[in-house]
């Protein structure tokens, strides 16, 4: 059977997968608390990360190493850039990119990792299809794009427009970027799901602290419903 990390990094994101968890144990590493168990009959390790892009990294590092997941998907809420993404939108990643990274100034491009020399970490693409999939057969709004990450609340439209002109992004967040480039190290599968909670501009002040729980509550579903349909497709090619 395979296993499946979910990450999220407030406690709303995680707290309704972790409460309909069968079979539960918990596992705490340093602050982390890893809850393991099943959804949807799918074998799951669920933990909060907190906030930020290294709270992201070390957390799913430990998830790595310590539970051996077959693959990883950051779940959260994020701000949806252009008109079209609307709230409660769902925003999937083709790739994810750390808008922060900057060694621009010894000619590299606008967020170079150096070392893989990538801009984007690409995630993986049986991840995003049974997930999109999934998410449009549930009526779902869904976009399939690049989630921009770093460790700023964007909340105008000047910063939200150059994050989209840059790197061609649909949402920015603060940890799938992190998620992602960790899993990109470890040779593990990734997918960044989110669901919109504002829109980065000027009302996001607003609208995140009103929208943030109630997003969060769009993927459940979606959840229980793309389990099972990976544990096939991923059994099928001989990973369980
Ligand atoms: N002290 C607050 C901080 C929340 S930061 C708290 O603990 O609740 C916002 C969170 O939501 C981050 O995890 C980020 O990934 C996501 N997010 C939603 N909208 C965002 C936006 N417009 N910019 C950056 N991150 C956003």
């Amino acid at each position: 059977m395979m296993r499946i990390g979910l990450i999220g990094a407030m406690a709303g994101e995680v707290n309704e997968l972790i409460s309909e968890m069968r079979n539960r144990t918990e596992e705490s590493v340093g602050r982390f608390v890893f809850y393991c168990g099943e959804i949807s009959g799918a074998e799951c390790v669920v933990v909060q990360c907190g906030i930020g892009k290294v709270a992201a990294a070390v957390c799913t590092q430990t998830l790595i190493l310590k539970f051996n997941p077959d693959a990883v998907v950051n779940i959260g809420v994020a701000g949806g850039i252009g008109e079209e993404i609307r709230i409660g939108d769902l925003v999937l990643s083709e790739a994810v990119v750390e808008h922060d990274m900057n060694t621009t100034a010894l000619g590299d491009p606008l967020g170079f990792l150096s070392g893989p020399d990538l801009v984007y970490i690409k995630s993986d693409c049986r991840l995003l299809s049974v997930f999109c999939e999934t998410a449009e057969k549930l009526g779902n709004r869904v976009h399939r794009g690049v989630i921009a990450s770093g460790d700023l609340f964007v909340s105008n439209a000047s910063q939200a427009k150059k994050i989209a002109e840059r790197f061609s992004a649909k949402a920015c967040e603060m940890e799938g970027a992190s998620v992602g480039h960790t899993c990109f190290l470890m040779n593990v599968p990734f997918l960044v799901l989110r669901s919109v909670s504002d829109n980065a501009d000027d009302s996001a002040k607003i609208d995140f602290p009103q929208f943030a729980a109630l997003s969060a509550k769009k993927y459940g579903a979606l959840i229980r419903a793309a389990l099972p349909v990976l544990q096939e497709e991923f059994q099928g090619e001989g990973t369980e």
